[in-house]
């Protein structure tokens, strides 16, 4: 009987993430990837927002019993406010944006966003708070328009081309021989991973969602690009509690509290100023991006020079 009832669970599953309209498609097909077996308690309650503040309390997390991946993580989110986290590829930083979306429960531990602890509240309402720009945004083989309205269906093309403007890709769009109905995706332009940030971003402005979870692109982006994307981001994180995986330094300096996450554990913690003081870890990580970035913009303008 399990073989039966596990894939109608699984539908059922699905069926409720689609009608609980998820903004992202991606987002669902990770979901489905993940885990399906999060579920809400029979006595889930919707997530009410005062802060919101978010605090993870001494969360420890594995994917397999063996491995663990965080080991008694803590640290919060003041309400309106920015943390950006940083460590080394597979120090659990995705890790820690994909529990509190509750890709997964923790372990051990908890978070809590305004005093309620994750397991406690409905997903849905969860989600609904929460505003994800992934690294890669998948676009739908539809217009740019509707992939931005996609963040708030029923927006007027007024307020698209608001949240364009603001997530700093309008004009882009707007020099497009079909401006915002210029088919997407596959079988439409193909833009490149900064133009779909931005798209991302301006589908995020019109969600309006009271957190974000920024998970910045790993790739190295020209000087103008990076400027751009950082100006929409300040627009998005604005008075917004912001948790974003810190890649780049522009971010990184911006941020209220830098969390440096080595083997499962917060190895260092303060704003870019002290933490340059401090000269550990991340001072270390700094001026190693810093001579990486000077030494291709050197590389730029030799290329530029006749
Ligand atoms: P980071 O974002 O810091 O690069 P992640 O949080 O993505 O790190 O991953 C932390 C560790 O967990 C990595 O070693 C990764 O291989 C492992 N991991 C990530 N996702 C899974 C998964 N679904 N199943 C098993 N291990 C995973």
């Amino acid at each position: 009987l399990m073989q039966i009832y596990r894939p109608l669970n699984f539908i059922g599953f699905v069926y409720r993430e689609l009608r609980q309209g998820l903004t992202d498609i991606e987002e669902m097909f990770k979901l489905l990837d993940q885990n399906p077996e999060i579920e809400d308690k029979p006595d889930a309650q919707p997530l009410a927002i005062t802060g919101p503040v978010i605090r993870f309390d001494n969360v420890t997390f594995h994917y397999d019993e063996e491995r663990p991946i965080l080991k008694g993580v803590s640290f919060e989110v003041p309400a309106g406010k920015t943390v950006a986290i940083v460590g080394p590829t597979g120090a659990g930083k995705s890790t820690i944006s994909r529990l509190l979306y509750r890709f997964y429960d923790v372990t051990g531990g908890s978070i809590t966003i305004d005093g309620q602890d994750l397991r406690d509240v409905t997903q849905s309402s969860l989600r609904s708070a929460i505003g994800m720009v992934p690294q890669d945004t998948v676009l739908f083989n539809d217009t740019i328009g509707y992939n931005i309205q996609y963040g708030r269906p029923g927006a007027s093309d007024e307020e698209v081309r608001a949240a364009a403007a603001m997530a700093q890709v309008g004009p882009f769009i707007e020099a497009l021989p079909r401006a915002y109905d210029t088919p997407v995706g596959e079988r439409g332009l193909k833009l490149s991973g900064g133009e779909k940030q931005r798209v991302a971003i301006a589908r995020t402005i019109l969600k309006a969602p009271s957190i974000l979870i920024l998970d910045e692109a790993t790739s190295a982006l020209d000087t103008k690009t990076e400027r751009d994307i950082q100006s929409a981001l300040d627009v998005v994180s604005k008075n917004r509690t912001t948790v974003v995986i810190a890649h780049r330094l522009s971010t990184v300096v911006n941020a209220d509290e830098i969390l440096v996450l080595r083997d499962g554990v917060v190895a260092e913690r303060g704003n870019h100023v002290a933490l340059l003081a401090h000269d550990g870890l991340y001072a270390q990580m700094w001026s190693r991006q810093r001579e990486a970035t000077e030494a291709e913009e050197k590389l730029l303008e030799t290329a530029n020079d006749p």
